[in-house]
């Protein structure tokens, strides 16, 4: 293609909104531009890198015996009503009222509708195992839109959906997903490590995330250096902490006036204690059921575990309301002693049933207690008590004894274990061989197709501009006639074009009557791996210039051998991602 006849209109400044590289590079190099909160439209040379992407990615789900298909992205609420996902999903999910009144959601993925047409045409085991996949726009209403198409309201997911009769059918299936997404991210070029991942609302046995390590990722990547273990910090846990050897004879609670001091910090400034001698109690509403959950002072709740301790349940921080009515206190006074019988369910850390004793919220306005001893004063069992891990991991922590270490990712994709979540409540049943009625059991592998390009420029640049892996970059070679004015130089260069191109290779000619120094500047920002430039003086010598976009250095190469060097670069970068 000539450059002369592509919109690319890269420019110098970028937006304040622009925090992260990868943002402030897709700007500049003309490849995204925003319509709207959280919506970005890709111009060509963005979308010709998505393109390929996409590509990649079906490639990949084919091989593994995926059937692509599509269903609306426009859905009915009603669906959503059944599996009660759109209580779940709340406000991130963007609802239409058609002219009928009918409530309509534009999907955020797509289990309901896929379960749905599993439930209408498959009725026998014959028909297992099956697995589609679509890759089409979803839409999320996020809180908070950011870092440009790494956090959209609509960005485009392929989504994957498996059926299968047992539970190791279902497992063959899941890890075919999972090899296939191995093969995705080293064919795309990007580096990436899988975590193992919390089922969370999706429900289900089993999870893997991909992830792709850099700063400016919003997941926390917790692992050991051993390598023997990694999981992203909502599913990772922690071994239990000793239990703290009593110091001595300890006095029987007592609550003490603490005015006006509700926070950790406040309570231990107040009483002169340390945030890890105290326990903290937090009230939740599990769809209209008060749930308390402890933690020790210094340790923070991790609401994904709290979660599956609660087998499932979707929670929420119960309103000022529910805290006063339950615990008979303003918030910042709630404590555990006598919290059991006023609370669905009482979830413990396991660090705050290993400590010899604490200081609480006392149930009652301005009172805090201390003195108070786990096991003593309020009870580590009985019926609606539970002692398990709650909290979040923190550096000091280990697993398997091996201390956890922590480093920030951009989530790429994940697969699930979902089991018959779906399937039972929307009736996607199969009759097995002696004719009884089973529900399937399903998987659901999704990945975020513009997250790959956004990382892939966040892991690859440098202070010119992006350096894009071979297999996604919109071009795989550019030649830059430097002196537009000069027959000579035009006449090689176009030569050169046209060789590469019959050579197949994805080319680019900068035609612009521009001089040298800002088409250079340009192949540099939108990062075109390789680039053969054709000036005055190398022509007269015979030469021109190959460069890799990754090199310092130039090489110079005969002119009538500039193609086949650039195909054999092109080559051995393409080797690198060879899977
Ligand atoms: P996150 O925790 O980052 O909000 P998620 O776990 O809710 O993501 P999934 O439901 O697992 O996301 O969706 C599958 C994939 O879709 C994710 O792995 C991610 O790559 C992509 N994705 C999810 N939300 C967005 C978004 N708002 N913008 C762009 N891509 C997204
Ligand atoms: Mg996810």
């Amino acid at each position: 293609m000539r450059y002369s006849q592509l919109l690319i209109p890269t420019v110098k400044e970028v937006p304040a909104e622009a925090e992260i590289t990868s943002h402030k590079l897709m700007i500049r190099a003309g490849l995204i531009r925003k319509v709207a909160s959280g919506t970005y439209t890709y111009l060509p040379l963005g979308w010709r890198t998505l393109k390929k992407i996409i590509q990649i990615v079906r490639e990949e789900m084919d091989r593994a015996g995926a059937q692509e298909s599509i269903v609306p992205c426009l859905q009915p609420l009603e669906l959503w009503q059944q599996t009660g996902r759109d209580q779940d999903y709340g406000e991130t999910m963007f609802r239409i009222i058609d002219r009928h009144g009918r409530g309509n959601v534009l999907g955020p993925t797509a289990e309901e509708v896929f379960t749905f047409h599993a439930a209408a045409e498959i009725n026998s085991y014959k028909q297992l195992p099956v697995n589609l996949y679509q890759i089409t726009p979803k839409f999320r209403d996020e809180f908070r839109p950011r870092f440009g198409v790494l956090r959209s309201r609509e960005f485009i997911m392929k989504d994957a959906y498996s059926f299968d009769a047992d539970a190791e059918s279902l497992h063959r299936s899941y890890m075919a997903m999972y090899d296939a997404y191995c093969r995705v991210f080293k064919r795309c070029g990007v580096e990436y490590v899988i975590v193992e991942a919390e089922t969370g609302e999706m429900g289900g046995s089993g999870s893997h995330q991909f992830t792709i390590p850099c700063e400016s990722g919003e997941d926390t990547i917790v692992y050991t250096a051993d390598g023997s273990y990694a999981a992203n910090l909502e599913k990772a846990a922690v071994d239990p902490l000793p239990k703290e050897p009593a110091p001595g004879a300890i006095p029987p609670a007592e609550d003490v006036f603490t005015p006006n001091v509700g926070t950790i910090e406040a309570v231990c400034g107040f009483l002169k204690t340390q945030s890890r001698e105290m326990i903290k109690t937090l009230i939740f509403d599990a769809r209209g059921e008060a749930v308390a959950a402890l933690v020790r002072g210094d340790h923070e709740l991790n609401p994904e575990k709290l979660t599956q301790a609660l087998g499932g349940a979707h929670i929420e921080l119960a309103s000022p309301e529910v805290i006063e009515r339950v615990t008979g206190a303003k918030v910042g006074f709630a404590g555990p002693v006598g919290l059991a019988s006023r609370v669905s369910k009482l979830v413990i850390d396991h660090a705050v049933a290993g400590m010899a004793v604490g200081v609480t919220g006392a149930n009652k306005t301005d009172y805090h207690t201390r003195n108070v001893v786990p096991g003593r004063d309020f009870l580590l069992e009985g019926d609606n008590v539970i002692v398990d891990d709650i909290r979040l991991a923190q550096p000091g922590d280990t697993r398997n004894g091996v201390p956890l270490l922590f480093k920030r990712g951009i989530e790429v994709g994940q697969v699930f274990k979902l089991g018959t979540k779906y399937s039972k409540k929307l009736g996607a049943n199969f009759k097995d061989e002696s004719g009884e009625l089973h529900p399937c059991l399903m998987g659901c592998y999704g990945i975020g197709i513009n997250r790959i390009m956004a990382s892939a420029v966040e892991l690859y640049n440098d202070e010119n501009g992006i350096i894009w892996p071979i297999t996604i970059a919109p071009f795989e070679a550019i030649v830059t006639p430097v002196n537009q004015d000069d027959p000579d130089v035009v006449r090689v260069a176009q030569e050169i074009y046209q060789k590469l191109q019959e050579a197949g290779v994805e080319v680019l000619l900068d035609d612009r009557d521009l001089r040298g120094g800002i088409k250079f500047k340009d192949a540099d920002l939108i990062g075109i791996p390789i680039r053969v430039t054709v000036g005055k003086k190398s022509v007269v010598e015979g030469n021109v210039e190959v460069k890799r976009r990754a090199d310092a250095q130039s090489q110079k190469v005969p002119i009538d051998q500039a193609p086949g060097k650039v195909v054999e670069l092109i080559d051995r970068l393409k080797e690198r991602v060879r899977v």
